[in-house]
């Protein structure tokens, strides 16, 4: 990869990584900060629960998405960054440009989903 991608890369990931933490500042707080009293005025009470756990659900996602990132980042550091986890190829740059944090390539990432949509087909 090119340095100028490499460099591209690097500032998706960093502006990525700042949303997600200003992201995960903003949430939670006002959920997480209502008193009993309140909430016996509140007649809606399920509408409250499903709130709570909606936001729970997308610190969850934002926690693993922040992960991914920083590996990202890591390997960007390490020199060892666009290469496919699975089979050593490059990645394309337009795939990591649309999906930096990726660790496959197209070829191993479509068969990981063939994969799993198997595992998913056995279960059901
Ligand atoms: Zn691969």
């Amino acid at each position: 990869m090119k340095k100028t991608e490499l460099k591209k890369i690097k500032e998706i990931l960093l502006e990525r990584r700042e949303k997600i933490l200003s992201q995960a500042a903003s949430v939670g707080e006002p959920v997480y900060s209502f008193k009993e009293e309140d909430l016996l005025d509140e007649v809606d009470l399920a509408s409250t629960e499903s709130d709570q756990n909606m936001s729970i659900r997308l610190r969850d996602r934002e926690r693993t998405l922040l992960r991914k990132v920083d590996k990202a980042l890591k390997k960007i550091e390490a020199g060892d960054y666009g290469k496919c986890e699975q089979c050593s190829e490059e990645i394309g740059f337009r795939r990591l440009e649309a999906r930096p944090v990726t660790d496959l390539c197209i070829r191993c990432k479509e068969e990981q989903e063939r994969i799993e949509r198997s595992f998913a087909d056995e279960r059901a």
